[in-house]
């Protein structure tokens, strides 16, 4: 294998992660004709999302039609949602046919970058102290890559284990174990189900109950993935149908929010038809308006959680002792391990590396009020920097894949300026960035997501610094391509 050269000459595009932000990228890059390039990676292995998140369960909630890259389609995902596994081997697939792993740096964090306005270069550093240079940093983080952990009073002197849906714990044999499950989230509804028909008592320790509806998957038939090799138009036809049918919920989510009653009769009857017990059932009642948090769909959480072994407790947690979970009603909870489903540090983006800009200005700094960039791409102040699934690209309703696209054509744009218009340096003006915050707040005012509810879509000031508000279509019309009017642009 190709080996990189360490401290090398200034690459033309550093990437920072191989998830699908990186690994996208690179493919479009290598389709531009541009080779100098490389992605550093903390991992061992490319994937991000679906590389960390192993536990019994974890599969998409979009459409795997429409969970997959447009310029990489695949005709024989198993399921409609496929399973973790899948969607990893489909990116390590990408990386083999792309060859684009002599061009990772594996086991490599980065520790900081500063951005050098004399060079025009970002001067970037990784945690063991190797130094790469490059003209344009791409930062392919993710938003959802650090587990977020509650704070437990007492958590150290628990004598059980411990460990994070993003980092299970395969060792563990859980069979037969007394379990605490902390947290109602995404992942958790995905794991509670499939581990409680394994231990023996589960404590499931909700703060809030989520809502959840069905999920429309089933195994895809022999027939159906043989007519889709036949014919690999019916899985774009496919996506494209999944495409406008997820898209239409922004009309409930942002334009239209009076839209959730339909959602929320569809909520009623799922919860009425898989948990019988009242008690549990307004127990499982979120207390918040539907939408306000990520709608969540599974088959099997609700019946998981009305099996005899199964516990929901709605007491808040008071602290953690040697042997249990107690709560503020004096209960102790035993059990041999405690489990978060407790989601990720989301608000926080790139940190925790150090990003320096011009004029030494620190990208923490210029974010104290919470993230904000411009298409959630570019940051004025830090110019040739770019980045993936930044603030407010994530979704509420579709498939964050079609958003990356989006935001592969417009840095790809910035690339080809930078070289094109022989600049040194595009940096977004500042204005541009305050113009286009101020409309993304007015439209995040308007949608479901404000009604009083906190969620890791929002920073802890309750400033919405995740979401986009509006139509993907929408984000894609404007991400076509950079103008340049937008920019400093020093050559
Ligand atoms: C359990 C789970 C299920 C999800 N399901 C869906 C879904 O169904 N549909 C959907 O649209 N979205 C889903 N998402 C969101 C998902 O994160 C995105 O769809 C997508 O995978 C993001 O890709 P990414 O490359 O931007 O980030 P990631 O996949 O998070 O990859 C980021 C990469 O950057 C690396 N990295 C981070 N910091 C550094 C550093 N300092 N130095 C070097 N490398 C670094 C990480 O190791 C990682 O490999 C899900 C998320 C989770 C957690």
């Amino acid at each position: 294998m190709h080996k990189i050269p360490l401290n090398a000459a200034p690459l033309r595009v550093l990437i920072i992660g191989a998830g699908f932000g990186g690994l996208g990228l690179a493919i479009q890059l290598q389709k531009a004709g541009i080779q100098d390039f490389l992605i550093l990676e903390k991992g061992a292995k490319v994937g991000g999302t679906w590389r960390d998140n192993t536990y019994p369960g974890a599969a998409c909630d979009v459409p795997s039609h429409l969970y997959s890259f447009s310029f990489e389609p695949k005709v024989d995902w198993s399921r409609k949602f496929a399973p973790q596994a899948e969607i990893f081997a489909y990116q390590q697939h990408c990386a083999d046919k792309y060859g684009l792993n002599r061009q990772i740096r594996f086991n490599t964090e980065v520790a900081s970058a500063e951005f050098d306005e004399v060079a025009g270069l970002w001067r970037v550093v990784s945690t063991s102290g190797e130094t790469f240079s490059a003209q344009a940093l791409v930062s392919a983080c993710g938003q959802l890559n650090r587990p977020a952990y509650p704070r437990l009073q007492g958590v150290e002197h628990f004598r059980g284990e411990v460990f994070h849906s993003a980092r299970w714990n395969h060792a563990y044999d859980l069979s037969g174990k007394r379990v605490a499950v902390v947290g109602t989230g995404a992942s958790a509804i995905q794991f509670v189900p499939a581990i409680a028909p394994q231990v023996a008592q589960l404590h499931l320790f909700q703060r809030s109950g989520a809502y959840v509806i069905a999920k429309p998957d089933r195994a895809y038939k022999p027939w159906e993935l043989a007519l889709m090799r036949r014919f690999p138009a019916l899985q774009k036809a496919d996506r494209l149908l999944k495409y406008i049918q997820h898209e239409s919920r922004v009309l409930a989510f942002s334009v239209f929010p009076s839209l959730m009653k339909l959602m929320r009769l569809e909520f009623n009857r799922h919860l009425a038809r898989t948990i019988r017990d009242p008690e549990l059932r307004q127990k499982l009642e979120p207390d918040y308006p539907l939408g306000c948090k990520r709608v969540l769909i599974s088959n099997d959480y609700y019946p998981a959680l009305a099996r005899a072994n199964v516990e929901v407790v709605d007491t808040a947690i008071r602290e953690v002792t040697a042997h249990g979970v107690v709560t503020a009603d004096g209960r102790e909870h035993q059990v041999d391990a405690i489990i978060y489903g407790t989601g990720f540090a989301a608000t926080d983006f790139l940190a925790p590396m150090r990003i320096t800009g011009r004029d030494g200005l620190e990208l923490n700094q210029a974010w104290r009020a919470g993230a904000e960039a411009y298409l959630g791409i570019s940051v004025s102040g830090f110019p040739n920097l770019f980045i993936l699934y930044g603030p407010n690209t994530n979704l509420g309703h579709n498939s964050i894949i079609y958003m990356l696209e989006s935001q592969f054509a417009y840095v790809l744009g910035c690339i080809r300026a930078l070289e094109e218009q022989r600049l040194r340096y595009m940096d977004l003006k500042p204005q541009v960035q305050r113009s286009f915050n101020q409309r993304l707040l007015k439209q995040v005012q308007h949608t479901v997501w404000e009604q009083g509810c906190s969620s890791w879509y929002k920073t802890a000031e309750g400033k919405n610094t995740n979401n986009w508000p509006g139509f993907t279509f929408t984000y894609r019309q404007q991400t076509r391509r950079p103008e340049l009017a937008d920019y400093e642009c020093t050559r």
